[in-house]
């Protein structure tokens, strides 16, 4: 087995002399507040072993790697019906594009883009009798970590300011892909991309989308054949406009987020979840791309 903490160790220190670590969000007013000097890795491995470095430990606004979490919740309660109403196909376009393309006749290209994940906001928001509570709740115990919580300024900032997901679920509406009102799927969805997490959390919130659905408790969550497919659309949909340049660096399922966080899986060996919140052009983190890509590479271990 990789010494991973050496591995993680060299990672960080090569990537602390990086001078462009990339532009940190702005767009929703709360999240341009946060250092872009800020670094984290941090990996769990199968037998729950736990390697860190850097600023593992602080939270992090985990924005859309939030729609895996949402995604799963609603795999298990409805199933395959989720399918009807959201496709399965990588979208090319930036996580907020509108184009009209994206929807087949109101039906997003995938649950991962803003669009598809409003759908989804949907459905748990028409199936949970309390969703805010209930999904996090959901989040705590697959993470094991009651401290967990939403940051109700940064959903409030994101509501101030959501104007694309506000048209976004009004488009969704008028196709009648939307059961419920606008604003109280909104109010979910900016919650949900709210909720604060360090780099530790997610990953043990990811360990398991590595290990067939069951959490580090050994509860299971999903079923085999669910967790595939959850996978095959994180490594498909799961970087906007840049999941094949991920698949081809890095070569793992992955999610990132706005907030600079990027969480990735290798079904059987390993969890690992970044955070640098300089952004690239394609809204993805930069030196957290760095980082995945030197990890499989130094590691000889990705999927393909
Ligand atoms: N809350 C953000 C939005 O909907 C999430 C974007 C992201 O992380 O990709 O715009």
């Amino acid at each position: 087995m990789p010494n991973y903490q050496d591995i993680i160790e060299a990672i960080a220190s090569e990537l602390n002399n990086v001078k462009e670590k990339g532009t940190v969000a702005s767009y929703i007013p709360e999240l341009s507040k946060i250092d872009p000097n800020k670094f984290g890795i941090h990996l769990v491995d199968s037998q729950m072993n736990h390697y860190s470095a850097g600023d593992a430990d602080e939270l992090f606004s985990i924005q859309s790697i939030s729609k895996v979490l949402s995604l799963s919740k609603c795999f298990a309660l409805v199933g395959d019906s989720i399918w009807e109403r959201v496709d399965v196909e990588p979208s090319g376009d930036p996580f907020n594009h509108l184009s009209l393309l994206e929807f087949e006749n109101g039906i997003p290209r995938n649950p991962l883009i803003n669009a598809g994940a409003i759908v989804v906001a949907d459905i748990l928001v028409s199936n949970l009798e309390n969703p805010k509570d209930e999904f996090l709740y959901f989040i705590r115990q697959i993470t094991n970590d009651d401290s967990i919580t939403y940051n109700e300024k940064v959903a409030e900032s994101e509501k101030n300011t959501g104007f694309k997901n506000i048209a976004a679920a009004n488009l969704l509406k008028s196709y009648g892909n939307l059961e419920n009102d606008v604003d109280e799927v909104l109010d979910f969805y900016f919650h949900q991309c709210s909720i604060e997490m360090s780099c530790k959390q997610l990953a043990n919130a990811f360990y398991m989308f590595m290990n067939h659905g069951k959490c580090q408790r050994g509860k299971t969550h999903l079923n085999i054949n669910q967790v595939k497919r959850i996978n095959a659309l994180m490594l498909t949909c799961g970087f906007y406009d840049e999941a094949g340049e991920f698949a081809f660096e890095v070569g793992l399922p992955g999610k990132s987020g706005v907030g600079g966080g990027i969480a990735a899986v290798f079904p059987d060996k390993f969890s690992v979840v970044t955070w640098s919140p300089g952004l690239n052009q394609k809204g993805n983190s930069k030196l957290g791309m760095q980082a995945l890509e030197k990890l499989t590479t130094k590691t000889s271990q990705s999927i393909f």
